[in-house]
């Protein structure tokens, strides 16, 4: 059934009783031309690629809790393409236009919320940084400004832009193509997208081994049993290196936790996202009411979906500095994700050293706003066995030619 005002009032007739399901729930078949392990929008979105773009559907997501719960359903939704370097402003880019189509495309309402992000700037070092990434982007063809401390107070009316400030405001980037999505109905989204062009999707079933003969992956281990394929592509956020260590070839990827939290609904005092990276906080206000709130990542290295306190308590303090009119709001719930974070703060979309196995993974605090741009190029490495030219700077081999993209300034902060 197609989403639409007519089929609304239709199910409105009978109580929405009688809305079909999003997607089947399928048992896994002996054998398929691609498995992908992950459910989380990276996943999901190379399989409605691989599905649209390249005509193969005999493809199952292996996913072994539920779709989205992994990083996908845990992180504070922003979007944005402004990074400094080519590679990674195109590929950004490239996802933030496919998100521009994506509710029409899917015919499944994201809500995309193009409030703008404004980046902003506490020390002269960070100015000159700002301005140069402005400039970058610019060359690049993508829209970026500089404020000044009074444009940025004019663009957000509730910051504290008083000079007094321990980490004074002094000025901002402000993207005004890039905002917010809505991360649940992104993963469903494309799961009832990739379901329909004939995808199984499979819930609980997780891979405990990669199979290979010789140098070639030959499918997987399951807790359903074995399946066989002939391509499998590793799709699992803060279990990337666990995967590898599984297919036999290692990564540099550190998984650190990463914490977000939500205050108490209050009426639009917020209508675009906030992000420092010196002060580490990054805020904007959803269409419930509530503060949305990330932090920096905890320094430790975990797989336990929660982070300390001390970093929370940091991020309300800086918090607090900015806009003054929180400080008597009430935070409601907090949650952590793990995060697989490059040496370079870019991501890994890439064959590996078996043959038929690729690995997508590495997207550390930013990978929300990249799933359409990389589940399509995703898909293309996978259909073709060679990158896209998009992709192509993110190959696993940079780490030993030393082709590294540094975007630790524009992936500074959890975002
Ligand atoms: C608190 C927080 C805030 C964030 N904020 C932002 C933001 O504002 N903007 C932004 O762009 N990015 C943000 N991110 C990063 C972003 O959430 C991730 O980069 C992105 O969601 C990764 O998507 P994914 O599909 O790769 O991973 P996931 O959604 O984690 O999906 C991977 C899936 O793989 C499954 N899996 C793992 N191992 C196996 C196995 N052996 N077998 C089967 N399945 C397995 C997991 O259960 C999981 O569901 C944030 C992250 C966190 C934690």
């Amino acid at each position: 059934m197609r989403y639409s005002i007519v089929s609304l009032a239709k199910n409105a007739m009978s109580f929405h009783q009688n809305w079909p399901r999003q997607w089947r729930s399928p048992s896994p078949k002996e054998s398929y031309d691609v498995v992908i392990i992950g459910g989380g929008g990276h996943g999901l979105a190379t399989a409605y690629y691989l599905a649209k773009e390249h005509g193969i559907t005999n493809v199952a997501v292996l996913e072994k809790g539920w779709l989205g719960g992994g990083n996908t359903g845990r992180n504070t939704t922003i979007i944005r393409s402004n990074y400094l370097w080519d590679e990674a402003s195109h590929l950004y880019e490239k996802s933030l236009q496919l998100y521009e189509g994506l509710s029409k495309d899917l015919n499944y309402n994201i809500m995309l919320s193009q409030r703008g992000v404004m980046n902003l700037a506490h020390s002269l070092q960070d100015v000159r940084d700002t301005k140069r990434r402005v400039n970058a982007n610019k060359l690049n063809g993508i829209d970026a400004e500089w404020l000044d401390p009074q444009e940025v107070k004019d663009f957000c009316p509730i910051i504290n832009i008083s000079t007094d400030l321990r980490y004074p405001v002094m000025g901002a980037s402000l993207q005004k193509r890039a905002g917010t999505g809505r991360h649940d109905a992104v993963a469903w989204g494309y799961a009832r997208a990739a379901d329909q062009r004939g995808v199984d999707i499979i819930q609980g079933c997780e891979v405990t081994a990669i199979n290979r003969d010789g140098g070639k992956v030959t499918g997987v281990e399951t807790t359903l049993g074995t399946i066989k394929a002939k391509k499998v592509a590793i799709c699992v956020a803060g279990h990337s290196s666990v995967l590898a260590d599984m297919a036999g070839f290692r990564t540099p990827i550190e998984s650190h936790p990463l914490q977000a939290l939500v205050s108490e609904p209050i009426k639009p005092v917020l209508d675009t996202v906030v992000m420092s990276n010196a002060v580490h906080v990054y805020v904007s206000q959803s269409d419930k009411g509530e503060l949305v709130l990330g932090a920096g990542i905890d320094a430790y290295h975990s797989y336990a979906q929660r982070g300390s306190f001390h970093v929370i308590e940091h991020q309300i303090g800086a918090l607090k500095e900015l806009f003054p009119i929180f400080s008597r709001l009430k935070m409601m719930r907090s949650w952590g994700g793990i995060v697989d974070t490059c040496p370079d703060a870019c991501p890994i979309i890439s064959k590996t050293p078996v043959d038929g196995l690729y690995i997508n993974g590495g997207w550390g605090t930013g990978g929300f706003k990249a799933i359409p741009g990389s589940g399509w190029t995703y898909a293309h490495t996978i259909a073709r066995d060679r990158p896209h030219e998009l992709n192509a700077p993110f190959d696993l081999n940079r780490f030993v030619t030393g082709y590294l993209i540094d975007e630790h300034g524009a992936a500074g902060v959890a975002h």
